[in-house]
């Protein structure tokens, strides 16, 4: 282990790091990330790092576009505060409510504000149970979540998670959860069945699911389009296409958790476009600010805020509501973002980028470390694997992934290991050369990773 500098110990003394191991921290050795460039960012020692996964799937516009600087800026000097609460209301958050219904790839009647996406989710669930009360459907309450989902962590959001570290030794999930199959054909799909049959069983134990449970006790359905921190799984194109009917014919509403592929990230604005299905109500946050500032909201239909309508009248007012829920910062930052995707044409930009993409992520699928590489737009993921061809996994206590992504940060370049999962998501910004340059890294990492598997022995 090399020295730990000042600063890094002074990280350790005061910060929890979220998903980190606490008790190998000091092992570890925190990273400093001092300031950011485009979709480069600089640590404290001066050392620069490609940001391959724009922060947490985030960034989209990079680390230093003045136009949003100014943006940010403008907002503060004019009003750097307020709320919606109460009949309150300011020009940015308008703006972005108005923004988001048009570019929304469904009929949205009005926008609620949140601040992450954990929130927004949180938000969905609660709506959903108050609509179904709205209807005078008291017993329709349970949600749908899949195996390897990533919704959030708040109590609720946590448990629509299908991740096991999110769920072990915090008693969660917690009752009205129930997960459903993970659409990942390369792990989950059976020894010789096509990827139809098995987009077939997937719908079949969705259906039976529904019986088990009974229709009238589930009032939604929540996935991502590609499922992001659950490890880059694209579902099969059939995939939506054979579970939405099942869905509607049991009156279930499709929330659809677009918090990574909103924005352009799957080469169109939202990914349900790009996967082929029609929800009744999404979520949004990260690439709505591109980041500059935390935002998230609930995009809703006109029967969902007839229900608020209902409700309100019935109680008196509509409980729910965040602090910064819309905060003006973040409005401002939202409608400048938006406004740049527009004129930079970023979707445009992922869809021109998406074929180089695809084809380094497939050259990485001959590397001896890699079982299989996936990817939509400007995502994607490698799984490694102990052997290519039974496609038999490492011991997850080895963490192989964890290796390989330390060697990458030696090599300049960060991406985010999901157990033994990469996964890619550079700012949409990024030109041909610098995707290129963040591939050449990673496949040296991986050659450093198969030199390392062999020394442990592990083949
Ligand atoms: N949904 C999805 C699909 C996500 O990827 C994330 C975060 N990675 C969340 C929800 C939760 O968002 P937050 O961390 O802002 O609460």
């Amino acid at each position: 282990m090399t020295q730990l500098t000042n600063m890094q110990v002074r990280d350790i003394e005061a910060l929890v790091h979220p998903y980190t191991p606490q008790h190998r921290i000091r092992e570890i050795g925190p990273l400093v990330v001092e300031k950011g460039h485009g979709v480069w960012i600089t640590d404290s020692q001066g050392k620069e790092y490609i940001e391959g996964l724009s922060g947490l799937w985030c960034a989209g516009l990079g680390f230093s576009d003045e136009e949003m600087i100014e943006a940010g800026i403008e907002q503060l000097r004019k009003l750097p505060y307020y709320h919606l609460f109460g009949a309150k209301g300011y020009e940015p958050a308008i703006e972005l409510a108005e923004s988001l219904k048009e570019i929304a790839p469904i009929p949205i009647s009005k926008v609620l504000f949140a601040s992450s996406g954990s929130e927004a989710n949180d938000t969905q669930i609660k709506l959903a149970w108050y609509y179904n009360n709205a209807r005078g459907k008291p017993d329709k309450k349970k949600i749908i979540s899949r195996v390897k989902a990533y919704h959030g962590v708040t109590v609720m959001t946590a448990s629509l998670t299908g991740l096991p570290n999110n769920h072990i030794d915090f008693d969660l999930p917690v009752a009205r959860v129930v997960h459903t199959d993970c659409p990942q054909y390369y792990r989950f799909g059976l020894e010789g069945e096509t990827e139809a049959e098995f987009v077939a069983r997937l719908a079949a134990s969705l259906q039976a699911l529904i019986e088990r449970e009974g229709p009238e006790t589930i009032a939604a359905f929540i996935a991502e389009p590609v499922m992001g921190a659950g490890g880059v799984i694209v579902p099969p194109d059939a995939y939506f296409a054979a579970i939405q009917p099942i869905l509607a014919a049991h009156d279930i509403l499709c929330i659809s958790d677009e918090v990574i592929c909103g924005f352009g990230r799957t080469g169109n604005w939202f990914g349900c476009e790009t996967m082929g299905y029609t929800p009744h109500t999404i979520s949004v946050a990260k690439q709505m600010t591109a980041s500059y500032a935390p935002l998230s909201a609930v995009l809703l239909p006109q029967f969902m805020v007839d229900a608020l309508d209902s409700q309100s009248a019935k109680i008196g007012t509509f409980g729910h509501g965040y602090t910064y829920g819309g905060h003006p910062l973040g409005c401002a930052l939202g409608v400048k973002a938006i406004e740049i995707y527009k004129k930079r044409d970023v979707v445009g930009r992922v869809r021109a980028m998406a074929p180089l993409f695809a084809e380094r992520i497939r050259r990485l699928e001959e590397h001896p470390l890699v079982g299989n590489g996936r990817s939509k737009g400007l995502i994607g993921g490698i799984e490694l694997v102990a052997d290519k061809a039974t496609k038999k996994p490492f011991d997850p206590k080895l963490g192989v992934g964890g290796q390989v992504n330390a060697f990458l940060q030696n090599r300049g370049a960060i991406l985010r290991a999901m157990g033994d999962t990469l996964g890619l998501c550079p700012p949409m910004i990024i030109s041909e050369a610098e995707l290129n340059e963040l591939f050449d890294r990673l496949e040296g990492a991986l050659n450093d990773g198969e030199d390392w598997v062999r020394r442990q022995g592990l083949r």
